[in-house]
Protein backbone atom coordinates (compact mmCIF):
# COMPACT_ATOMS: atom_id res chain seq x y z
CA UNK A 1 0.00 0.00 0.00
CA UNK A 2 2.93 2.49 0.73
CA UNK A 3 4.29 1.43 -2.26
CA UNK A 4 1.68 2.48 -4.06
CA UNK A 5 1.29 5.44 -2.22
CA UNK A 6 5.16 6.86 -3.11
CA UNK A 7 4.41 5.78 -6.50
CA UNK A 8 1.48 8.00 -6.40
CA UNK A 9 3.26 10.59 -4.83
CA UNK A 10 5.82 10.16 -7.33
CA UNK A 11 3.68 11.21 -10.06
CA UNK A 12 2.44 13.81 -9.03
CA UNK A 13 5.93 15.47 -8.03
CA UNK A 14 7.10 14.73 -11.43
CA UNK A 15 3.43 16.36 -12.99
CA UNK A 16 4.01 18.94 -11.00
CA UNK A 17 7.79 19.36 -12.12
CA UNK A 18 6.80 19.58 -15.84
CA UNK A 19 4.12 21.86 -15.51
CA UNK A 20 6.73 24.74 -13.52
CA UNK A 21 9.75 23.68 -15.70
CA UNK A 22 9.01 22.33 -18.83
CA UNK A 23 8.66 19.02 -20.29
CA UNK A 24 12.22 19.33 -21.94
CA UNK A 25 14.25 20.19 -19.40
CA UNK A 26 12.38 17.60 -16.82
CA UNK A 27 12.45 14.62 -19.45
CA UNK A 28 16.26 15.70 -19.90
CA UNK A 29 17.78 15.91 -16.10
CA UNK A 30 15.26 13.93 -13.78
CA UNK A 31 13.89 10.73 -15.85
CA UNK A 32 17.16 9.51 -15.42
CA UNK A 33 16.52 9.71 -11.53
CA UNK A 34 13.54 7.78 -11.51
CA UNK A 35 13.42 3.91 -11.78
CA UNK A 36 12.38 2.90 -15.14
CA UNK A 37 8.77 0.81 -14.23
CA UNK A 38 7.63 4.48 -13.80
CA UNK A 39 8.51 5.82 -17.63
CA UNK A 40 5.44 4.99 -18.97
CA UNK A 41 3.16 6.70 -17.10
CA UNK A 42 5.43 9.70 -16.55
CA UNK A 43 5.49 9.75 -19.79
CA UNK A 44 1.64 9.52 -20.44
CA UNK A 45 0.91 12.43 -16.98
CA UNK A 46 3.84 15.11 -18.74
CA UNK A 47 1.99 15.49 -22.00
CA UNK A 48 -1.67 14.90 -21.14
CA UNK A 49 -2.49 17.32 -23.08
CA UNK A 50 -0.22 16.88 -26.13
CA UNK A 51 -1.47 12.96 -26.10
CA UNK A 52 -5.32 12.87 -26.00
CA UNK A 53 -4.96 9.19 -27.43
CA UNK A 54 -3.86 7.98 -24.57
CA UNK A 55 -7.36 9.25 -22.47
CA UNK A 56 -7.70 5.37 -20.91
CA UNK A 57 -4.23 5.90 -18.99
CA UNK A 58 -5.01 9.64 -18.28
CA UNK A 59 -8.62 8.96 -16.50
CA UNK A 60 -7.31 6.06 -14.78
CA UNK A 61 -3.91 8.48 -13.16
CA UNK A 62 -5.86 11.32 -12.28
CA UNK A 63 -8.93 8.91 -10.33
CA UNK A 64 -5.40 7.41 -9.08
CA UNK A 65 -3.98 10.97 -8.37
CA UNK A 66 -7.61 12.36 -7.01
CA UNK A 67 -8.35 9.25 -4.29
CA UNK A 68 -4.82 9.24 -3.41
CA UNK A 69 -4.31 13.17 -2.98
CA UNK A 70 -6.75 12.73 -0.08
CA UNK A 71 -4.88 10.58 1.77
CA UNK A 72 -1.86 11.94 1.74
CA UNK A 73 -3.34 15.44 2.75
CA UNK A 74 -4.59 13.16 6.28
CA UNK A 75 -0.64 12.87 6.39
CA UNK A 76 -0.89 17.36 6.41
CA UNK A 77 -3.61 16.48 8.84
CA UNK A 78 -1.14 15.69 11.45
CA UNK A 79 -0.28 19.43 10.91
CA UNK A 80 -4.07 19.45 12.86
CA UNK A 81 -2.50 17.77 15.73
CA UNK A 82 -0.45 20.96 16.10
CA UNK A 83 -3.63 22.42 16.63
CA UNK A 84 -3.16 20.68 19.76
CA UNK A 85 -1.47 23.49 20.36
CA UNK A 86 -4.55 25.55 21.23
CA UNK A 87 -5.63 23.30 23.73
CA UNK A 88 -2.12 24.21 25.31
CA UNK A 89 -3.36 27.57 24.44
CA UNK A 90 -6.91 26.58 26.47
CA UNK A 91 -4.40 25.67 29.63
CA UNK A 92 -3.37 29.51 29.05
CA UNK A 93 -6.92 30.48 29.82
CA UNK A 94 -5.77 30.51 33.30
CA UNK A 95 -3.94 33.46 32.48
CA UNK A 96 -7.82 34.45 32.68
CA UNK A 97 -8.53 33.13 36.32
CA UNK A 98 -6.02 35.95 37.16
CA UNK A 99 -7.97 38.40 35.51
CA UNK A 100 -10.73 36.85 38.26
CA UNK A 101 -7.57 37.27 41.15
CA UNK A 102 -8.84 40.77 40.35
CA UNK A 103 -12.29 40.31 41.42
CA UNK A 104 -12.74 43.32 44.20
CA UNK A 105 -13.74 41.44 46.98
CA UNK A 106 -10.03 40.77 47.85
CA UNK A 107 -9.18 44.15 47.58
CA UNK A 108 -12.73 45.50 49.52
CA UNK A 109 -11.42 42.64 52.65
CA UNK A 110 -8.32 44.92 53.47
CA UNK A 111 -10.74 47.60 53.92
CA UNK A 112 -13.01 45.85 56.28
CA UNK A 113 -9.32 45.73 58.45
CA UNK A 114 -9.31 48.84 58.03
CA UNK A 115 -12.42 49.54 59.62
CA UNK A 116 -11.62 46.92 62.45
CA UNK A 117 -8.84 49.55 63.17
CA UNK A 118 -11.08 52.55 63.70
CA UNK A 119 -13.42 50.49 66.56
CA UNK A 120 -10.20 49.36 68.15
CA UNK A 121 -9.23 53.31 68.55
CA UNK A 122 -12.22 54.31 70.43
CA UNK A 123 -11.74 51.42 72.72
CA UNK A 124 -7.81 52.75 73.25
CA UNK A 125 -9.40 56.04 73.85
CA UNK A 126 -11.40 54.76 76.28
CA UNK A 127 -8.85 52.56 78.30
CA UNK A 128 -7.11 55.45 79.30
CA UNK A 129 -10.62 57.00 81.45
CA UNK A 130 -10.85 54.16 83.04
CA UNK A 131 -7.31 53.66 84.29
CA UNK A 132 -9.20 56.43 87.13
CA UNK A 133 -13.02 55.82 87.30
CA UNK A 134 -13.93 58.85 89.76
CA UNK A 135 -17.94 59.26 90.56
CA UNK A 136 -19.76 62.22 90.27
CA UNK A 137 -23.32 62.93 90.38
CA UNK A 138 -25.04 65.53 88.83
CA UNK A 139 -28.30 66.46 90.21
CA UNK A 140 -31.00 69.10 89.04
CA UNK A 141 -33.74 70.93 91.61
CA UNK A 142 -36.94 72.67 91.24
CA UNK A 143 -37.98 70.65 87.52
CA UNK A 144 -39.25 69.57 85.90
CA UNK A 145 -38.71 71.99 83.02
CA UNK A 146 -38.86 72.08 79.44
CA UNK A 147 -35.18 71.94 79.53
CA UNK A 148 -35.07 68.42 81.59
CA UNK A 149 -35.34 66.38 78.54
CA UNK A 150 -32.10 68.11 77.05
CA UNK A 151 -30.22 67.59 80.59
CA UNK A 152 -31.11 63.73 80.26
CA UNK A 153 -30.51 63.70 76.70
CA UNK A 154 -26.92 65.56 77.63
CA UNK A 155 -26.11 62.97 80.39
CA UNK A 156 -26.40 60.15 78.57
CA UNK A 157 -24.13 60.78 75.70
CA UNK A 158 -21.77 60.05 77.76
CA UNK A 159 -23.58 56.96 79.43
CA UNK A 160 -24.19 58.65 82.50
CA UNK A 161 -27.37 59.76 84.25
CA UNK A 162 -28.85 62.12 86.33
CA UNK A 163 -30.72 62.83 89.55
CA UNK A 164 -33.45 65.29 89.50
CA UNK A 165 -34.94 66.59 92.89
CA UNK A 166 -38.68 67.51 91.86
CA UNK A 167 -41.23 69.54 93.21
CA UNK A 168 -44.45 68.01 93.59
CA UNK A 169 -46.48 70.73 92.43
CA UNK A 170 -44.79 70.40 89.00
CA UNK A 171 -45.11 66.47 88.70
CA UNK A 172 -48.50 66.60 87.51
CA UNK A 173 -47.95 69.10 84.87
CA UNK A 174 -45.05 67.38 83.50
CA UNK A 175 -45.84 63.83 83.98
CA UNK A 176 -44.17 62.71 80.67
CA UNK A 177 -41.35 63.73 81.61
CA UNK A 178 -41.46 61.97 85.01
CA UNK A 179 -42.17 58.73 83.30
CA UNK A 180 -39.66 59.74 80.42
CA UNK A 181 -37.17 60.06 83.28
CA UNK A 182 -37.99 56.81 85.12
CA UNK A 183 -37.92 54.72 81.98
CA UNK A 184 -34.57 56.14 80.93
CA UNK A 185 -33.12 55.25 84.62
CA UNK A 186 -32.27 58.46 85.43
CA UNK A 187 -33.38 59.20 89.39
CA UNK A 188 -36.36 60.93 90.52
CA UNK A 189 -36.16 62.44 94.21
CA UNK A 190 -38.40 64.83 96.45
CA UNK A 191 -37.91 68.11 96.48
CA UNK A 192 -40.63 69.02 98.88
CA UNK A 193 -44.06 70.23 97.29
CA UNK A 194 -43.93 73.88 96.94
CA UNK A 195 -40.51 74.51 97.56
CA UNK A 196 -41.02 75.56 101.20
CA UNK A 197 -38.55 76.16 103.76
CA UNK A 198 -39.27 72.94 106.06
CA UNK A 199 -36.68 73.95 109.18
CA UNK A 200 -39.25 77.04 109.67
CA UNK A 201 -42.40 74.92 109.08
CA UNK A 202 -44.58 73.06 111.45
CA UNK A 203 -44.60 69.61 111.32
CA UNK A 204 -47.92 69.60 109.59
CA UNK A 205 -46.83 71.40 106.75
CA UNK A 206 -42.97 68.93 106.82
CA UNK A 207 -45.51 65.99 106.74
CA UNK A 208 -48.03 67.62 103.90
CA UNK A 209 -44.69 68.73 101.59
CA UNK A 210 -43.53 65.38 101.78
CA UNK A 211 -46.33 63.37 101.21
CA UNK A 212 -47.80 64.75 98.55
CA UNK A 213 -44.34 64.51 96.66
CA UNK A 214 -43.87 60.74 97.15
CA UNK A 215 -47.43 60.17 96.31
CA UNK A 216 -47.36 62.21 93.22
CA UNK A 217 -44.49 60.41 91.98
CA UNK A 218 -45.22 57.03 92.92
CA UNK A 219 -48.29 57.52 90.84
CA UNK A 220 -47.12 57.95 88.10
CA UNK A 221 -43.83 55.46 88.07
CA UNK A 222 -44.71 53.69 90.95
CA UNK A 223 -41.81 53.89 92.99
CA UNK A 224 -41.34 56.47 96.01
CA UNK A 225 -38.44 58.21 96.10
CA UNK A 226 -35.98 57.40 98.28
CA UNK A 227 -33.94 60.66 99.13
CA UNK A 228 -35.03 64.35 100.37
CA UNK A 229 -33.81 67.37 99.53
CA UNK A 230 -35.03 70.00 101.87
CA UNK A 231 -35.44 73.31 99.62
CA UNK A 232 -32.69 75.90 100.48
CA UNK A 233 -30.65 72.94 102.45
CA UNK A 234 -32.97 73.92 105.43
CA UNK A 235 -33.28 71.31 107.76
CA UNK A 236 -33.31 70.23 111.93
CA UNK A 237 -34.22 67.18 113.57
CA UNK A 238 -37.98 67.74 113.06
CA UNK A 239 -37.07 67.42 109.09
CA UNK A 240 -35.40 64.25 109.66
CA UNK A 241 -37.94 62.61 111.83
CA UNK A 242 -40.56 62.98 109.30
CA UNK A 243 -38.42 62.41 106.59
CA UNK A 244 -37.18 59.02 107.64
CA UNK A 245 -41.20 58.39 108.65
CA UNK A 246 -41.82 58.39 104.94
CA UNK A 247 -37.91 55.99 104.74
CA UNK A 248 -36.36 58.83 103.41
CA UNK A 249 -32.70 60.08 102.83
CA UNK A 250 -31.74 63.54 103.92
CA UNK A 251 -29.15 64.31 99.92
CA UNK A 252 -27.57 67.84 99.94
CA UNK A 253 -24.99 68.64 97.56
CA UNK A 254 -20.95 69.31 97.87
CA UNK A 255 -20.33 71.67 94.69
CA UNK A 256 -22.95 74.82 94.76
CA UNK A 257 -22.63 76.13 90.77
CA UNK A 258 -25.04 79.16 91.72
CA UNK A 259 -26.77 78.38 88.39
CA UNK A 260 -29.25 80.32 89.69
CA UNK A 261 -27.62 83.50 90.45
CA UNK A 262 -25.12 83.39 87.89
CA UNK A 263 -27.00 82.63 84.62
CA UNK A 264 -23.58 82.18 82.94
CA UNK A 265 -23.28 78.67 81.37
CA UNK A 266 -19.21 79.28 81.75
CA UNK A 267 -19.29 80.93 84.84
CA UNK A 268 -21.28 77.12 86.04
CA UNK A 269 -18.47 75.03 84.45
CA UNK A 270 -15.82 76.93 86.12
CA UNK A 271 -17.53 76.28 89.15
CA UNK A 272 -17.70 72.72 88.43
CA UNK A 273 -14.52 72.25 87.61
CA UNK A 274 -13.05 74.23 90.14
CA UNK A 275 -14.55 72.04 93.03
CA UNK A 276 -15.28 68.74 91.32
CA UNK A 277 -13.71 65.51 92.45
CA UNK A 278 -14.40 61.87 93.50
CA UNK A 279 -17.50 61.44 95.30
CA UNK A 280 -19.12 65.13 94.62
CA UNK A 281 -22.43 65.98 94.38
CA UNK A 282 -23.34 68.72 91.84
CA UNK A 283 -26.11 71.09 92.60
CA UNK A 284 -27.74 73.09 89.28
CA UNK A 285 -31.30 73.96 88.50
CA UNK A 286 -32.92 72.78 85.40
CA UNK A 287 -35.35 75.52 85.23
CA UNK A 288 -32.63 77.39 83.48
CA UNK A 289 -30.84 77.17 79.96
CA UNK A 290 -27.30 78.55 81.24
CA UNK A 291 -27.76 75.61 83.81
CA UNK A 292 -27.75 73.31 81.06
CA UNK A 293 -25.68 74.69 78.58
CA UNK A 294 -23.01 74.67 81.52
CA UNK A 295 -23.55 71.42 83.00
CA UNK A 296 -22.81 69.92 79.01
CA UNK A 297 -19.62 72.45 79.17
CA UNK A 298 -18.62 70.84 82.42
CA UNK A 299 -19.27 67.24 81.12
CA UNK A 300 -17.48 67.72 78.29
CA UNK A 301 -14.46 68.09 80.42
CA UNK A 302 -14.78 65.79 83.26
CA UNK A 303 -15.55 62.91 80.83
CA UNK A 304 -12.03 63.85 79.43
CA UNK A 305 -11.05 63.85 83.30
CA UNK A 306 -12.17 60.20 83.49
CA UNK A 307 -15.39 61.16 85.48
CA UNK A 308 -18.22 58.83 85.37
CA UNK A 309 -21.88 60.12 85.62
CA UNK A 310 -23.54 58.29 87.99
CA UNK A 311 -27.45 59.12 90.33
CA UNK A 312 -26.91 59.60 94.09
CA UNK A 313 -27.88 55.77 94.60
CA UNK A 314 -24.82 54.76 92.69
CA UNK A 315 -22.38 57.27 93.97
ZN1 LIG B 1 -34.66 74.07 95.17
Amino acid sequence: MMKRIIRVLMLMLIVCSVTFLGKDVFMKDLIPVISNQYEDEIEVLASPTATPASTPVVTISPTAVVTQSPSPTPTATPKPTATTSPTPKPTATPTPKPTATIAPTPTSTPKPVATVEPTQTPEVTKEPTSNETKKIAFTFDDGPSKYTTQVMDAIESYGGHATFFVLGSRVEQYSSVILDMYQRGHEIENHSWSHANLKTSDKETIIYEIESTQNAIYNITGEYPTYLRPPYGATDDLVKEVASEYNLKLKLWTIDTLDWKSKNAEAIKNEILAQAKDGSVILLHDLYKTSLEGAILAMEELDKQGYEFVTISEL
